[in-house]
């Protein structure tokens, strides 16, 4: 039978609250069915179905990775080291090339286990086969926000293709449980204005958001400078594409008035920095971003330029990055970091009312956070420095998504981990020539 009741016993619970962070000793979180009732320093245990001790434990909402292509798992490791040019067009695209259903799947899988044990239960993915992203999600019992990475180059047939791809995935996350449906012009360089325009129609017209590489690197900038006259944001504004619903990836190279156009608009920045590290794309400026109270969440890219999907790894780097950018060790702090990782996530993709932060009412997307290890000793009031500067993704312990318990004590509950891998290593071999 299914558990319907868990409490979660007498743990430190860390949550975004309001504009801050609360932290509260000996608390205790009920969850009944996919919902948060109750959170108190004195729950009774009688009438429930199931009791996690939260002893030596933190509690806290389960982490957002706001830019993803889960698949590319299978491609970690494969290329490393090379230019963003030779990397995409001597590896990448011939590797995704070989892509069908079966090996999305797999890869899909592959970095679902991954995302269970660090934490991870909402992903923002890009694409292409994507409705096997979702089948992987739904049957891993995570969260997916899954677009169709469109790429015309400007060819009217191609566009035709895409459109048709975007508006399937659409309908198959219809009415799904835990899948929510984007568009996504894959970046302003691939995708032409008319296919930029469509979209933003088409967003419209369904009520969904947008998913979009933006200035990932300076060539990017330079190649539509010369095109339109105009910086990535700037033509982007002129065209109307930008909105709230915005979630733009990367955003590495911007210049002052790009941030007030963003301000502006209230687009969701994803900052990548092991990816941008990585492919020595350069440093987003996320300092001056939450200076202007832009909202900013994390994503860790595609495992093919991270290589792993660790969120507590990514934000440790993306908060020392930005020390090192702007020489002032008090940029993005270990709090904002916190922010960035949980409720911020929500907020790009627009779930902010359901997840991100431990309320009642909301969904029970929780994790378990183990401080009784080495690299968490010792014991401290300023847990939250434990959890971003010391901690990774293996310290989580359990991990809970939409009341349903995927991982406790280090064990996945609903994934045979084993017989993941097996298949993940099986179907690398057809990417290999
Ligand atoms: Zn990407």
């Amino acid at each position: 039978m299914e558990t319907k009741s868990i409490l979660i016993e007498n743990g430190t619970l860390i949550t975004p609250k309001d504009e801050s962070i609360k932290t509260a000793k000996n608390m205790s979180v009920l969850i009944e069915n996919d919902k948060i009732t109750e959170i108190s320093n004195k729950i009774s245990k009688s009438c429930v179905d199931k009791v996690i001790c939260g002893k030596g434990k933190i509690i806290m909402p389960s982490i957002v990775n706001t830019h993803t292509h889960v698949s590319m798992s299978l491609f970690r490791g494969l290329a490393d080291d090379l230019e963003l040019n030779s990397w995409l067009s001597e590896y990448i695209w011939p590797m995704e090339s070989k892509l069908d259903r079966e090996i999305v799947y797999h890869g899909a899988m592959l970095s679902n286990i991954e995302m269970i044990r660090s934490g991870t239960t909402t992903f923002n993915d890009m694409y292409f086969l994507m409705e096997d992203v979702g089948n992987a999600a739904i049957d891993s019992g995570i969260r997916g926000c899954l677009s169709h990475g469109m790429i015309d180059f400007g060819d009217y047939d191609k566009r035709k293709n895409e459109i048709k791809s975007a508006l399937k995935l659409l309908k198959y996350c219809k009415g799904k449980n835990r899948l929510k449906g984007f568009l996504g012009p894959h970046s302003p360089i691939t995708a032409s204005e008319e296919l930029l325009l469509q979209s933003r129609k088409m967003a419209n017209k369904y009520g969904v958001g947008l998913h979009v590489h933006v200035s990932e690197t300076k060539k990017e900038v330079d190649d539509i400078l010369d095109a339109k006259n105009m910086r990535p944001f700037q033509y982007l504004d002129d065209i109307g594409f930008l909105s709230e619903d915005v979630v733009a990836a990367h955003c590495v190279w911007l210049s002052d008035k790009e941030i007030d156009i963003i301000k502006a608009h209230d687009v969701k920045v994803s900052y990548n920095p092991s990816s941008n590290m990585k492919l020595s794309s350069g440093i987003a400026p996320i300092h001056e971003l939450l200076a202007k109270k832009v909202s900013v969440s994390l994503g860790t890219d595609g495992s093919a330029s991270n290589n792993n999907l660790d969120m507590f790894e990514e934000i440790k780097i993306g908060s020392l990055l930005q020390k090192v950018h702007v020489s002032n060790p008090m940029a993005l702090s270990a709090e904002e970091s916190f922010k960035l990782i949980t409720i911020n996530g929500a907020k790009a993709l627009g779930l902010n009312d359901e997840i991100g932060s431990i309320e009642i009412g909301k969904k029970a997307d929780i994790i378990l956070f183990d401080t009784l290890s080495p690299n968490l000793t010792p014991n401290t009031n300023s847990l939250i420095s434990h959890l971003i500067y010391s901690g990774n993704g293996s310290n989580v312990d359990t991990t809970i998504c939409n009341g349903k318990i995927l991982m406790e004590n280090k064990q996945l509950k609903v994934l045979n981990e084993k017989d993941i891998i097996e298949k993940a290593n099986n179907v690398n071999q057809k990417l290999k020539k």
